[in-house]
């Protein structure tokens, strides 16, 4: 793969900051955008611009087509039996707030039990405690081992009569574990239990196949997979979305309404209330383009050699590093302290060297209590990152560290 030519495609790139080059190892929180996504989104705006669904008229089926297709391009890249399966949300949190107060509300009642894990992002862990507050049952949670792996035999003991549901991530935003949950879930499934994956982690990084994980629910977000913001994608199977009632209601979701009665529109729309991003909806389909083009196993492979070399880097030259998250096949996410050093500290420092990476609890509070820590620094990586950029990430944090010790 010649990482310099997809460079080009992404202008942000080749910004400086604080006269160096901006060394962008912020990935798991936001992916930077292709030249061809920005490009769909202008074109939204200057070419196609109509509502969806909703005129007869050229531009509006024209808008309508575009959403349309990007619902079967995501169809096919997670390979869902049908594009009426695929629901179109903010982002993963928005989608799993949804199956939390939609089908969470339907199977959770009081003394029955939710499996979580404590590596959960808290989009994984307040939408359910939200629907504990109104509903009254419990949340089970399974520890993570020291090197950050769930320890499945905790997870496979929490299953009882009372089990109604299990929510867990693909992949850790912290410590880059990627969880087993093709195994979880047919656990769960040998016990009657529905699985929700949050894959927001997983679909920029690997192949995902919901089907292969046969998972119940797969929810992701478009912005950190190269695509624009605001979209995110909600997979359910069919036979639980026929089931579950509306998240939200408004224009769209309805088939008829009168002050008697409403009913409700068919899949996916009865879950899809109000006027979508449609213009971001249609790009996502360039960001799934962009990821085929250069290939997911591709990118997968990439990652690995810039997360291998850098690691090994870390380990050899920066005296006190701690790397929290150390599991096998893990995917390309370093988070780290180094001594006593305040993670805030160093993200400050390496940012006055260019360096982007992120600082804090990010958004998984639980995480850091169960390793004893307040907050952690995390450089993750993505496609366009070089090997070049690794090295200026370890010499930069050696300064810091060289500065602040
Ligand atoms: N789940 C995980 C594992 C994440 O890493 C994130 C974002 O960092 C989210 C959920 C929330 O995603 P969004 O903010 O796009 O809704």
């Amino acid at each position: 793969m010649n990482v310099m030519n997809l460079r080009d495609e992404f202008p942000i790139l080749s910004r400086e900051l604080y006269g160096r080059k901006l060394v962008y190892l912020d990935n798991s929180a936001t992916t930077q955008t292709p030249d061809s996504v920005v490009k769909a989104i202008t074109d939204g705006y200057t070419r196609t611009k109509a509502n969806v669904h909703r005129g007869v008229h050229t531009l509006s089926q024209e808008a309508t087509e575009l959403q349309e297709r990007a619902r079967r391009r995501v169809a096919e890249f997670i390979n869902a039996s049908s594009h009426e399966e695929i629901i179109f949300t903010r982002g993963t949190t928005e989608a799993l707030n949804l199956v939390a107060s939609s089908m969470g509300g339907m199977v959770l009642g009081e003394g029955d039990e939710l499996i979580l894990t404590v590596m959960e992002h808290h989009s994984n862990i307040v939408p359910w405690q939200l629907l504990q507050a109104r509903k009254g049952f419990r949340i089970r949670v399974v520890p993570v081992t020291p090197s950050g792996e769930l320890d499945m035999d905790v997870y496979r003991s929490l299953f009882n009569d009372r089990t109604r549901l299990v929510s867990v991530c693909h992949a850790s935003n912290v410590l880059g574990t990627v969880n087993p949950v093709a195994s979880m879930i047919a656990e769960a499934h040998a016990h009657g239990v529905p699985v929700v994956v949050d894959g927001a982690q997983a679909v920029p990084h690997m192949p995902v196949d919901v089907r292969a994980l046969d998972a119940d629910f797969y929810a992701f977000s478009a912005h950190k997979m190269y695509g624009p913001t605001g979209i995110g994608v909600l997979y359910g199977k069919r036979e639980w979305l026929e089931k579950m009632p509306p998240y939200q209601g408004g224009g769209e979701m309805i088939e008829t309404v009168s002050f008697e009665k409403t009913t409700f529109a068919e899949l996916p729309f009865k879950f899809e209330a109000g006027t979508p991003d449609f213009v971001g909806i249609a790009a996502l389909t360039h960001a799934i383009d962009f990821m085929e083009r250069v290939g997911v196993q591709a990118i997968h492979d990439h990652e690995q050699e810039l997360l291998a070399y850098t690691t090994r880097r870390l380990l050899e030259e920066i005296p006190g590093i701690r790397i929290f998250g150390t599991a096998p096949g893990k995917c390309a996410i370093i988070s780290f302290l180094v001594g006593h050093e305040h993670h805030y500290d160093m993200g400050m420092l390496l940012d006055k060297l260019g360096i982007a990476v992120r600082t804090g609890h990010h958004c998984a509070q639980p995480l850091m209590h169960a390793f004893g820590v307040e907050g952690m620094v995390r450089a993750s990586f993505a496609v366009y990152n070089t090997i070049h950029e690794c090295d200026a990430f370890v010499d930069a944090l050696k300064r810091v560290s060289a500065m602040l010790g």
